[in-house]
């Protein structure tokens, strides 16, 4: 048998398709359903399967079959100019720039906010300096990378995306009968010359700073209303009070105190996505997932700072500097149809693309001249990917790494549907 130098050797010398295994996140918000049924595994204990990652982010790289099980990150070491191809391996360090992604959310995740790559790099070097170890829960940015991430819904989805406008937040504030100390501060800041973008900073710092008995009071006359609401079903999935609910039963109580992320429901837009339609979160902008199955495509990355609703470590100070104090009108990406295959959701920004390939019976997909590198994932139907003198199967939940400019063609008899995650210049 052939040892590890020597088929990443051959690998490398002639780069070819090869199949990928995803590595499974089983974080508690997981699902039960969706992935071990895409990826073909039982599971009977019930085990969250929270995100399914395909790349090669160092701490859970995707295993490429050589002949023996190697990790992709390894393999794309050996060689980065002729396996990323050479403009990718010099704008991307000789680094796969994406991480592609299947998230299954049952239980809504942390309210968020990824740094821009300035951010990234002097948090990173700042932890370093202090001597925080990479795996500690307290440490902010884990590389020195941004995280914009781009997603696509695979089912009917919800999530929080951004501020909303500051007049509706006030509104809100004045509506609700619980919020009325935070609706007191919001008048004295009316009071004052301060562009929009300065009350809402001052708006969500006096939330997250709020001394904790005070939130605590908050919270519970919302409980309370909230509690009244639902025994008289009286809460609409597409108002903020349904979540805020569930968060409550969601996150009880520790230690007799709420958790002050419930605030950012009110504050943020709440957006349900039909499949096939997403969302851009680029730097600064808050976002949470709530409930629903997406892909999802991001900066190689693992960078997240937190605002509450997750056990995870809270950074007020940081998170509060590294959010974007704009009220965000949300944008749906649909996609831009390229001939009656390929979709395209395209980014304002160097590093990747997302395409949905929709194969009918007897059509097929051709890669272009130049491309990628290429991961390939089936999501429904099955299919055969031809590349020189190789021919792979694949059936749902299959994955496929290509190198850059290796030609494939991708055919189905059946009909197909695959995504297509790749590089990209914005
Ligand atoms: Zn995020």
């Amino acid at each position: 048998m052939k040892d590890k130098h020597t088929v990443l050797f051959e690998f490398a010398s002639q780069p070819h398709l090869v199949r990928l295994a995803g590595r499974v996140q089983h974080y508690t918000w997981g699902g039960f359903e969706f992935i071990p049924r895409l990826i073909g595994e039982d599971n009977p204990n019930r085990q969250p399967y929270a995100e399914l990652w395909m790349g090669a982010h160092p701490r859970f790289p995707s295993i490429v079959d050589l002949g023996l099980p190697v990790n992709l990150d390894e393999v794309i070491a050996v060689d980065p100019k002729k396996i990323l191809g050479s403009e990718a391996a010099a704008l991307f360090q000789g680094k796969l720039p994406y991480l592609f992604k299947v998230l299954d959310v049952r239980q809504m995740l942390s309210i968020q906010v990824h740094p821009s790559l300035d951010q990234a790099q002097k948090g990173f070097a700042r932890e370093n300096r202090k001597d925080i170890p990479l795996q500690a829960p307290e440490r902010n940015y884990k590389d020195p990378y941004h995280k914009p991430e781009l997603h696509i819904a695979l089912t009917d989805f919800w999530m929080l995306h951004g501020f909303r406008p500051y007049a509706e937040i006030v509104r809100t504030l004045k509506a609700v009968a619980a919020f009325q100390p935070l609706a007191n501060y919001e008048k004295k800041l009316s009071k004052l010359v301060l562009s929009e973008a300065d009350k809402l900073r001052r708006l969500y710092s006096a939330i997250m700073e709020m001394p904790q008995a005070e939130v605590d009071a908050v919270l519970s006359r919302l409980y309370d209303q909230l509690a009244q609401m639902s025994a008289r079903g009286t809460m609409a999935k597409r108002h903020p009070h349904y979540w805020a609910w569930r968060a409550f039963s969601q996150f009880p109580p520790n230690a007799g105190h709420w958790d002050r992320g419930i605030f950012s429901i009110y504050l943020m837009n709440l957006l349900h996505i039909p499949e096939g339609r997403g969302t851009f979160q680029p730097a600064g902008v808050p976002h949470a997932y709530l409930e629903g199955v997406t892909v999802e495509l991001m900066a190689n990355s693992d960078n997240v700072l937190r605002g509450g609703l997750t056990d995870k470590h809270i950074d007020v100070k940081e998170l509060l500097q590294t959010v974007s104090y704009e009220c965000v009108a949300p944008k749906l990406i649909k996609g831009r149809q390229l001939g009656s295959i390929e979709r395209i959701y395209a980014v304002p920004f160097d590093g990747f693309q997302l395409s949905r390939l929709t194969l009918p019976p007897g059509k097929e997909y051709k890669s272009r001249m130049h491309h990628g590198p290429d991961i390939l994932l089936l999501l429904e139907g099955e299919a055969w990917v031809h590349s020189l003198c190789l021919s792979l199967s694949l059936d749902r939940g299959d994955s496929i790494f290509v190198p850059a400019n290796v030609p494939y063609v991708l055919r189905t008899t059946t009909s197909a549907v695959v995504y297509k995650a790749t590089t990209a210049k914005g």
